[in-house]
C-alpha cells in the first residue's frame, strides 16, 4: 500500500493512521497543561476534576500544529441586543470548548460568529459588532496560543462595515473577517459591497464565508425528515455566493481578495465544470461580464474548509481545488465533524507537506499565526 493510499480495511486503516502517532507520555503531559482553563481569566477550572489528554497530531514523526478554520462562538450580551439567544448552548465559550479541542487534536481555533444582525438598524448593528469584536479580542488575548478570531461586520451598512473591519484588524488584532453567504437576500457580489472587499484586499485579511439560510427556498425545503434547509440549503447558499462572485466579475475586480468558503465550497467542489461549460456550450449566456479566466480557475485561488465527510470527497476536493487551498475545519460546536483531523489524515494520495498545509500550515499563514 502506498503510504497515503486510502485504507480498504480496518487493519490498513490502523496502519495509515499510525503515522499520526499519539505518544502516550506526550499526550498525558500535554493534557495537564490546558484542560479546563477559564477562557478569559486563564484560571484552571476543570469541571470534572480530572485532566483529559490533549491530542498531539504527529505525521511521520513531526508534530503538526493544527488550526481549525471553522469554529463557531457567540456572546449572549451581543445577541440580547438583537432579542436572540445563543443556540446551541455550546456556542458560548467555556471550558468545554478547550476540552473538545484537546480531545480532537485542535491546537488553535479561528473563531467566527454567524451573522444574525443583517436586518438590524445602523445603531443596533453598530453596538452588536462593537461588543462582539471586543469580546473576541479579549478572548483571544487571554489564550493567544489557542484562539484567533475573525472580525464581525455589519455588511448591510457597507460604509460602517469598512470601518468595523479596519478597526477589528488594526486595533483589536482580529485576523480576518467572517461574513454570511448572503446579506438578507443581497448577494455578496452586489456592487454596494465593493468598498468592503477593497478594504479586505488592502488589509490582506482572509474573508471567511459561512452560509446563512436561503428563505426563498423554504417551501421546497419543507418536509418531515432530513432538514433540507440545512443539508442542501447551506451548501447551496455558498455555491450561489461564490458563483456570483465569479460570474459578476467581483474576483477580477479584487484579485488579491483572500476568501475561504465553508463546507468544501458547497456544491462547487463537486460540480464546478458546469460553470465552465456554460460559456462554451451557450456562449450567449456569458456576455454580460467579460471574465479574465475560466470560472473554475477562480475556484483554485480560493480556500475551503475540509468539512466534506469522506476520504473520497477529500480526494476529489484536492483534485478539483488543490491541497494548497484546503483548511482543516470542524464546525464546532455543531457535531458534524468531530474527527476532522482523522478525516484530513485519511485523504488519499497527498504528501506529508500537503497534510501539514491542510492541518494548519496554510491557515497559519493566512491568519498571521506565528510559529
Ligand atoms: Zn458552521
Amino acid at each position: 500500500m502506498r503510504r497515503h493510499e486510502f485504507p480498504r480495511n480496518k487493519e490498513q486503516h490502523e496502519m495509515t493512521t499510525r503515522r499520526e502517532f499519539i505518544g502516550g507520555a506526550a499526550r498525558a503531559l500535554a493534557g495537564v497543561a490546558f484542560m479546563g482553563c477559564d477562557l478569559v481569566t486563564g484560571a484552571h477550572v476543570n469541571a470534572q476534576g480530572a485532566p483529559a489528554p490533549r491530542r498531539q497530531v504527529v505525521v511521520n514523526g513531526r508534530r503538526m500544529r493544527t488550526v481549525d478554520i471553522h469554529a463557531h462562538c457567540a456572546f449572549p450580551q451581543a445577541m440580547e441586543l438583537l432579542g436572540l439567544k445563543p443556540e446551541p448552548a455550546g456556542m458560548v465559550m467555556g471550558p468545554s470548548r478547550l476540552a473538545a479541542m484537546d480531545q480532537q487534536g485542535i491546537d488553535i481555533a479561528a473563531l467566527s460568529i454567524n451573522p444574525s444582525w443583517y436586518r438590524a438598524e445602523r445603531d443596533v448593528a453598530q453596538a452588536v459588532i462593537k461588543l462582539q469584536n471586543e469580546k473576541l479580542a479579549e478572548l483571544c488575548a487571554a489564550q493567544p496560543e489557542r484562539f484567533v478570531a475573525f472580525a464581525t461586520i455589519a455588511l448591510q451598512h457597507p460604509d460602517l462595515a469598512v470601518q468595523q473591519l479596519e478597526h477589528g484588524v488594526k486595533k483589536l488584532g482580529l485576523r480576518g473577517v467572517s461574513v454570511g453567504g448572503n446579506v438578507d437576500g443581497v448577494e455578496l457580489a452586489d456592487p454596494k459591497f465593493h468598498p468592503v472587499w477593497a478594504k479586505a484586499e488592502e488589509l490582506g485579511c482572509l474573508v471567511f464565508i459561512h452560509p446563512v439560510p436561503v428563505p426563498e427556498l423554504n417551501k421546497r425545503f419543507a418536509g418531515r425528515n432530513g432538514d433540507l434547509r440545512n443539508i442542501i440549503g447551506f451548501p447551496l447558499d455558498t455555491t450561489i455566493a461564490l458563483s456570483h462572485l465569479i460570474f459578476e466579475g467581483t474576483l477580477d475586480r479584487f484579485p488579491g481578495l483572500k476568501i475561504c468558503a465553508s463546507h468544501g465550497g458547497g456544491f462547487l467542489g463537486s460540480y464546478a465544470p458546469r460553470s465552465d461549460a456554460v460559456c462554451i456550450s451557450l456562449p450567449q449566456r456569458c456576455t454580460g461580464v467579460t471574465l479574465k479566466k475560466k470560472p473554475t480557475e477562480y475556484l483554485r485561488q480560493l480556500y475551503y474548509d475540509t468539512i466534506v465527510f469522506t476520504p473520497e470527497a477529500m480526494r476529489h476536493l484536492v483534485a478539483e481545488l488543490g491541497a494548497s487551498q484546503l483548511l482543516l475545519g470542524t464546525d464546532e460546536p455543531f457535531p458534524w465533524n468531530r474527527t476532522a483531523v482523522d478525516h484530513v489524515l485519511s485523504t488519499p494520495g497527498v504528501s506529508d507537506a500537503d497534510l501539514a498545509a491542510m492541518l494548519g500550515g496554510t491557515a497559519a499563514r493566512l491568519l498571521g499565526i506565528r510559529t
